[in-house]
């Protein structure tokens, strides 16, 4: 049972154009060590590249396993702070009917910001690192996280939710005319 403390490794995040990015990912079945190991790899990942969130299929891996770790960060000053939360086999099982606009980048789109609009309050359930199963309210800006990782699992990014005739911007422009004014 040595080595189940280490840290996890930041692995390559893949980018939009590669297939996995597509394909719907596999149910997890197993809660081994491999499993353990690809929690602690994803976790620090998003700690290292400042994502608020990662889903496997971004490090190439078709499982059905994704990290919702919302933290105030230089992508997302305003996010609020919580502990990352591994959440496996992870389902909407109900949801509000308001949606609400918001920016989101993505790991796997590089340099890309779009208005993107999600359900304020979803109802998930998914099992946790080791199997238990687990539900919980989200809202606001951590139901955007969850939302935009479960699309991952299903072979979907944010740039395919972005209403036409909305606005995408490049990162630069988002920081330059967007973050300002909406800053508190
Ligand atoms: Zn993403």
């Amino acid at each position: 049972m040595a080595a189940a403390a280490l840290p996890g490794e930041p692995r390559p995040v893949i980018q939009l154009g590669d297939p996995r990015l597509r394909q719907v990912a596999v149910p997890v079945q197993d809660f081994d060590d491999r499993l353990q190991a690809l929690i602690d790899d994803l976790i620090w990942t998003a700690e290292q590249t400042h994502g608020v969130g990662i889903a496997a299929p971004q490090v190439g891996e078709s499982l059905r396993v994704l990290i919702v770790a919302s933290r105030p960060n230089p992508r997302y000053p305003d996010a609020p702070l919580m502990a990352p939360t591994a959440m496996v086999n992870p389902r909407i099982v109900a949801h509000d009917e308001v949606m609400l606009d918001g920016w989101e980048g993505c790991l796997s789109v590089p340099d890309q910001r779009g208005q993107v609009p999600r359900y304020r309050t979803v109802e998930v359930d998914y099992c946790d690192r080791h199997g238990t199963w687990k539900r919980q309210v989200l809202t606001d800006f951590v139901a955007r996280i969850f939302q935009h990782e479960h699309d991952h699992l299903e072979g979907h990014v944010f740039l395919d939710r972005v209403p036409v005739g909305r606005t995408v911007l490049s990162e630069a422009e988002y920081w330059t005319y967007v973050a300002p004014a909406s800053s508190p």
